[in-house]
């Protein structure tokens, strides 16, 4: 019997895995990923520095341990090259591979910012444990950083190396920080609290050039400024990996575009995670992936099931100033309606007739985020 075949070992990836295998313990099961295998959770990249953790330290199990619990094969640094949905299988390393389902879980690209210079290449993203190995060591001995974006993983990057004793610059063409998903008043008291920390902001402006100098490197941005750094990480934001499917010609928008079943436009393939587009959105954040996931191993199990998503605020990790935020979908219409008190600010996103779509909190207000998600209309 072909095996249900996965590609990917993230958060998706073995989720799904773990959920199918409380529903079908013996089926042949064979994962694929291009990097190591380790089961590690990857919102910790952004709040593991201050606290010195190391990549290894957040590899929480290997990938043998991994096919152990999952009664799986698990093939590491395997990179998938094509798949032929017409014949179910799958190209690795020159050799085709039948499978009896597929599941695409291949996460998604950190985009790259097009730089002038001769050290536009070393601009760095962190987007895996290899990523934040080489970014830790990248500022060993080092003090200064400069971040492209002040979006949800710029702001936690940065309070993260604050609160290790870096120096950090952000560059943000907008006005304030999580300016899409926050209101204004919210973004000012996150500003303020980072700012009380020590970063220096430039609003308004671009990374336009990277060179290197004898001390580091000197970041030049469109309006004429430059900033002096050690290490620049660039955090504007992530694009899914459909070029898999793309060439195989299964359909694609933003993301691999997934039905309620989860199931591609090609029969039998599959796709979650930050690489799927379920309902019209692409949804990289984790609360998404775990209910795609187990929405998928019922359907894999030969249940019926049909996703729903649940309402699903995401905890924003910067401690200097707690923050909770559930966006309204895009393109919603609607008004936000900001409370400030002393402990913070209470942002609630309304419609027309006065329905809860969305909110936002900061400081102890992030205590009422279940009462209010429990009052949003969906
Ligand atoms: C720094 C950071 C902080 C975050 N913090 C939060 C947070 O606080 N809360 C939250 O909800 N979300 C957060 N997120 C988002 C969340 O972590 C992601 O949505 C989630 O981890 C994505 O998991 P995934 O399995 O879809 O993708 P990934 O973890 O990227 O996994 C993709 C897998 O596919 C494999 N792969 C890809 N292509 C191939 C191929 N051709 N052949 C073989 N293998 C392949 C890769 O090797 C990898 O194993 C954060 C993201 C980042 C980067």
């Amino acid at each position: 019997m072909n095996p249900l075949i996965i590609i990917g070992t993230g958060l998706a990836g073995y989720t799904l895995a773990r959920e199918w295998r409380k529903l079908d313990a013996t089926t042949p099961l064979h994962i694929f990923t291009a990097d190591d295998g380790g089961f590690y959770s990857k919102p910790m990249l952004s709040n593991a520095f201050a606290g010195g953790k190391s990549a290894a330290q957040l590899a929480t199990k290997t990938a043998t341990q991994m096919a152990q619990e999952l009664n799986a094969k698990i093939s590491a640094h395997s990179e998938i090259s094509a798949i032929h949905p017409e014949r179910h299988s799958i190209t690795v390393n020159g050799q085709e591979i039948a499978y009896s389902r597929l599941v695409l879980a291949q996460g998604a690209d950190p985009i790259r910012l097009p730089l002038q210079g001769d050290a536009a290449d070393a601009v760095m993203s962190v987007n895996d444990l290899d990523d934040y190995a080489r970014f830790r060591q990248s500022l060993e001995g080092k003090q200064r950083v400069a971040i492209l974006g002040a979006g949800l993983i710029g702001c936690e990057f940065a309070n993260d190396l604050l609160a290790g004793g870096y120096e950090v610059d952000i560059i943000d063409p907008g006005s304030r920080p999580l300016s899409s998903l926050l209101p204004a008043e919210a973004s000012a008291q996150l500003q303020d609290a980072l700012s009380k920390l020590g970063v220096r902001w430039h609003f308004g402006t671009k990374a336009e050039k990277l060179d290197r100098m004898e001390n580091g490197l000197r970041l030049t941005l469109s309006d004429s400024s430059t900033i002096d750094a050690d290490v620049v990480l660039s955090a504007i934001g992530l694009r899914a990996r459909t070029a898999l499917a793309s060439a195989a010609g299964i359909d694609v928008k933003r993301g691999i575009v997934v039905d309620n079943q989860l199931q591609s436009s090609a029969e039998g393939v599959y796709a979650i995670g930050d690489c799927a587009e379920a309902q019209g959105k692409v949804l990289p954040f984790v609360m998404p992936l775990m209910q795609q996931a187990r929405t998928l191993a019922k359907v894999l199990a030969g249940t019926v099931a049909e996703l729903a998503y649940p309402v699903m605020p995401v905890v924003v990790k910067t401690p200097a100033c707690p923050l909770v935020v559930c966006p309204p979908a895009p393109g919603t219409s609607g008004t936000w309606l900001v409370e400030q008190t002393e402990q913070g600010v209470r942002g609630r996103f309304v419609d027309g007739d006065g329905n809860l779509l969305g909110f936002a909190l900061t400081g102890t207000h992030t205590a009422e985020k279940n009462a209010l998600a429990q009052q949003i209309a969906l």
